[in-house]
């Protein structure tokens, strides 16, 4: 399998938007030597799941001009899929995610990095550690440009290639570059949300157009959901999630902030399975942690939402005691 490149959410010169995936010629790594998953159980479990948790979850409409999935042909990846690739999401000796601050950020961004770790945390089931920031004077001055605002915007490819790479922490599953300044990875672009590699261990996501979290609790609130969206999307590209095309669903690609804004927190029952299988969790145990995180963060919607699926699951009379297991 080829490696792929992942931009998100970017303004190609010339262009309205968008994001894209790109081939590139790296090899894969090697899968994992743990047993792969019984496939028959699987479709089973997903069946449950699908069937229970049929009220909290929407099919994804046909797309219309503008949104990803209309100028991008994608096909789902079903858990047994990912999960016979990668048995679990983590590696035995790369089990740990981290997250590198690049350069200055203002209090209330300092805040939402801090948040974005616990998150990760509460939704993948891994261990995250938000590192020490590293000057931007590590960005040479050849690799820094303008952006249409007339601020500085650092070259994605060079601080994947030169910084994050080199500097990868030995046990890091993920290393997350974030940044408050804008980014770009080459002059076809006049901007992107930020870039990875599917599959890889490092990517650069910056916050610097997720709005002004300093100004009110309003603009705070929609910079931490934005920042939590994109940061658990992108780390299931780093754990080889596909995008999702058969539900609404927080691993649905996107072109536009407006189509980022309007996807859910939440992954659907066929990339939930991906995590709680590939973890070795309970989906009510992971329910339950998040429905805690976001009600303490002041988001009732999203704490309802999974206060009810934990519901669900729990008061079916099918319910399946503690997941599934390999065999
Ligand atoms: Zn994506
Ligand atoms: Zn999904």
């Amino acid at each position: 399998m080829k490696n792929i490149l992942f931009y998100i959410g970017f303004m190609a010169i010339g262009t309205i938007g968008g994001c894209v995936w790109h081939k590139s010629l790296h090899s894969e790594k090697q899968a994992s030597s743990e047993p792969t998953p019984n496939p028959k159980e699987l479709k089973d479990h997903l069946r449950y799941l699908e069937s229970t948790l049929d009220t909290m979850h929407d099919v994804k409409p046909n797309p219309i001009p503008g949104e990803w999935l209309y100028h991008n042909k994608e096909m789902q990846q079903y858990p047994h899929q990912y999960l016979a690739a990668h048995p679990s999401i983590l590696e035995e000796k790369r089990n740990k995610i981290y997250i590198q601050p690049i350069g200055g950020f203002t209090k209330a961004q300092w805040k939402i990095l801090g948040v974005t770790a616990d998150y990760l945390e509460v939704f993948y089931e891994v261990d995250v550690t938000v590192m020490d920031s590293i000057s931007v004077e590590r960005v040479p001055k050849k690799n820094r440009r303008l952006n249409d605002k007339g601020e500085t915007q650092l070259q994605t490819t060079y601080i994947m290639n030169k910084i994050l790479t080199p500097d990868l922490p030995k046990d890091a599953r993920g290393y997350m570059g974030f940044t408050a300044y804008d980014l770009y990875p080459d002059e076809n672009y006049n901007f992107v949300f930020g870039q990875g590699k599917l599959g890889g261990n490092v990517g650069i996501y910056s916050l610097n157009r997720f709005g002004y979290p300093d100004w009110d609790s309003t603009e705070y609130h929609m910079c931490l959901k934005r920042t939590l969206k994109v940061a658990s999307h992108e780390l299931g590209h780093i754990f080889g999630f596909r995008h999702c095309v058969d539900y609404q669903c927080v691993m649905n690609g996107s072109n536009t902030m407006d189509e980022t804004d309007r996807k859910p927190v939440y992954l659907c029952p066929l990339d939930m399975l991906k995590v709680t299988q590939g973890m070795g969790i309970d989906e009510v145990y992971r329910f339950n942690k998040l429905e805690s995180f976001w009600r303490a963060k002041g988001y009732e919607n999203e704490a309802n939402f999974y206060r009810d699926c934990a519901h669900l699951l729990e008061t079916n009379t099918n319910r399946r005691e503690g997941g599934i297991h390999n065999n």
